[in-house]
């Protein structure tokens, strides 16, 4: 017999929209989560997707509170572990990182990947000529790259306040899990340089490939118990533009399946 949910890891209801702060939303999916390999019988076994009446995000109906995150990060998929497939990660993040030089002008400068994960972004970052500080909420991760002598805290973005001013962010796949991804653009727009660039990679839920997985019954996100967010490319350009960003630059991703890239510059307060 399962034990009984625990109270504390439930999910923390959203009062509103977390994009748009509408408090009317309609119910689209419950998806099961219960073979996700983070999942743990103390955790809620579905996600209520819903959908918002005004600005139409989907997002799940809550978040989880410290208890239940604290219980989910226990664990780590091997992709979010430093050193996962270290020479084909840092291929691929090559790609991305020799795109972001070329619309700077420049190899160098200050760079901040939240949620580092892997630490290939970050490394291959440091070896175009970065300086490079890490953020992740993992505390063995940062750890191991401490051990390299690399800058990183388990710090949570929204505390994270650097000395100077940075010239980019990279978010790859992180605003997904965030309770509230406006807040953090916000605090991303204030610690860019004027001219500074923002990177963020997540599924994007606009894409033809997306809608033929969900009708086939094969869209592996809706039972993905760390994301909170199902974002499209055009309510995350929206957000982007409320949020002082102009996007620039979109790709699709090579390292997770229905992946999106945008690469998008600071607009002045
Ligand atoms: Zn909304």
């Amino acid at each position: 017999m399962q034990p009984a949910m625990e109270p504390s890891f439930a999910r923390i209801a959203y009062t509103a929209c977390p994009l748009c702060d509408a408090k009317a939303s309609t119910e689209i999916r419950i998806a099961d989560c219960t073979a996700h390999p983070l999942y743990k019988p103390a955790l809620p076994a579905t996600l209520r997707w819903v959908r918002c009446e005004q600005c139409t995000h989907i997002h799940v109906d809550g978040y989880f509170g410290a208890a239940a995150c604290a219980s989910l990060f226990a664990a780590t998929n091997p992709e979010q572990q430093p050193g996962y497939e270290l020479e084909s990660q840092r291929l691929a993040w090559s790609r991305v990182v020799a795109t972001i030089c070329r619309m700077r002008a420049s190899g160098s400068g200050r760079w901040l990947d939240v949620g580092f994960g892997s630490g290939s972004l970050l490394t291959t970052a440091a070896e175009f000529g970065h300086s490079v500080v890490g953020l992740d909420t993992r505390s063995e991760n940062v750890r191991l790259l401490n051990a390299y002598g690399i800058e990183a805290h388990t710090t949570d973005f929204e505390d994270y306040r650097p000395p100077d001013a940075l010239d980019v962010i990279s978010m790859a796949d992180v605003l997904e899990h965030m309770p509230f991804p406006r807040v953090a653009l916000y605090h991303a727009h204030d610690l860019l340089a004027s001219d500074g660039l923002l990177f963020l990679s997540m599924p994007n839920a606009d894409a033809f490939v997306w809608k033929v997985m969900t009708d086939n019954g094969i869209n592996p996100y809706w039972g993905e118990i760390e994301h909170y967010h199902n974002f499209g490319r055009t309510r995350l350009y929206a957000l982007l533009a409320e949020c002082g960003f102009l996007p620039l630059h979109y790709c699709v991703s090579s390292r997770y399946r229905v992946g999106m890239e945008i690469i998008a510059r600071r607009l002045p307060a």
